[in-house]
């Protein structure tokens, strides 16, 4: 089931006479095509859960429409949506067990939708091996691990055979082993249901590592939206460009002229047909080559060992990092007892951006925006 946002807006009237309004969500469009998995992104407020709430009914949009495949469900009641929707907090019933949970959304259904008992048992039991749980069936949430009661709450909302999940933050709770673990978990759920999912969370890796697509925000605002490595290979500004990566992007104040890119004095790269200007220089850790005839020259901090590869920290004036973190092969025999440490740069993982907008400013060996192409 494709999901149509059209110029989806939110906006949060003041509390008071003089205090402003807050516009949560701002002409939001995007089609998130069938049986995807979408990750929303980006900084506390900027969004994210309040376009989660209005996908799934919780929240009425100031404007805008939201179609289910051809169905405007934009002024449906959310249990008419058919969303299965999964939070943070699990909010399992503690009373009741594992069965019971699941059980529970079925025993709503009316009219038409009405299941017999041995239908809603086989459901119950289908998506409870589907999230791996079938041999916990009669415990309560108490006498369940982080892990597991977050799969209860999942299989609680797939047992409904919903048109659409979404997934607020549905990890945040988990310790980093169970995150990891568990994020595989909903990636293959959602595979072998093909149900279009929306998943909300602000850890980039996290969006990165489970989305088909990930859509970037800022203050309501979407900024980009894309394949994970598309956004990461190609971001449009300087907010995505942080926003992505780990270690994060070095950022550097730097100059163009005459159609060569510097940082200080160092003339690091050829940027033909750039205008002459100030500029912010974004490089990826792994931009850096390490050579003792680079023409970028930095101090030398330290030499970070990290099996496969060696993390050089090092700083500069230019820096607007307190330090640069330069990831290099393993095999390269790093120069320690120099204070000085050079290299030269890989061009694609070089990005310039304009000093007022930080929108990027394309040169020659950089493609154009990403698209989601399907
Ligand atoms: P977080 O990661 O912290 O949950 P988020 O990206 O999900 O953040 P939202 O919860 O969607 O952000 O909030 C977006 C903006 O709307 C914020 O500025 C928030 O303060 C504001 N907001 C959210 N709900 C309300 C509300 N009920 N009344 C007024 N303002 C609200």
């Amino acid at each position: 089931m494709k999901v149509v946002l059209q110029e989806l807006t939110k906006i949060f009237p003041s509390r008071t006479k003089k205090g402003q309004e807050v516009v949560a969500v701002n002409k939001f469009d995007f089609e998130i095509p069938d049986g995807k998995l979408v990750g929303l992104l980006g900084p506390s407020g900027c969004g994210k859960s309040t376009t989660l709430y209005m996908i799934c009914g919780l929240q009425k949009p100031s404007s805008g429409k939201i179609f289910f495949g051809e169905d405007d469900v934009t002024s449906l009641a959310p249990e008419y949506r058919g969303v299965g929707l999964v939070f943070q907090n699990y909010a399992l019933y503690p009373h009741m067990t594992v069965k019971q949970n699941i059980l529970f959304p079925l025993q709503n259904f009316k009219g038409a939708d009405r299941l017999s008992k041995s239908e809603m048992l086989e459901r119950a039991y289908n998506v409870a091996k589907l999230v791996q749980i079938d041999e916990l069936m009669d415990r309560k949430p108490n006498e369940l691990s982080g892990g597991q009661q977050q799969r209860v709450a999942i299989a609680r909302a797939l047992v409904k055979m919903p048109r659409v999940l979404l997934l607020d933050e549905p990890l945040s709770n988990l310790d980093a082993r169970l995150r990891l673990q568990t994020r595989e978990e909903i990636k293959r759920i959602q595979r072998e249901t093909g149900i279009t999912t929306v998943f909300v969370t602000h850890d980039q890796e996290e969006a990165m590592s489970i989305s088909d697509i990930i859509v970037v925000m800022k203050l309501g605002i979407v900024q980009q939206i894309g394949k994970p490595q598309s956004v990461y290979d190609d971001p449009v500004n300087l907010f995505v460009a942080k926003f992505l990566g780990t270690p994060p992007i070095n950022v550097f104040q730097g100059t163009v002229k005459g159609g060569r890119l510097y940082i200080g004095e160092d003339n690091v790269l050829a940027t033909p047909d750039v205008e002459d200007q100030e500029v912010f220089v974004g490089i990826r850790p792994e931009g850096f080559i390490y050579d003792k005839n680079g023409p970028l020259h930095c101090n030398l901090r330290n030499v970070e060992v990290m099996g496969r590869d060696v993390s050089i920290v090092s700083t500069s004036d230019a820096s607007l990092n307190p330090t640069i973190r330069s990831i290099v092969d393993a095999d390269n025999k790093i120069d320690t007892e120099n204070q000085t440490v050079s290299f030269s740069l890989k061009p694609h993982k070089v990005f310039i951006f304009n000093k007022e907008t930080e929108e990027r400013i394309r040169f020659g060996n950089t493609a154009s925006p990403a698209e989601v192409k399907e």
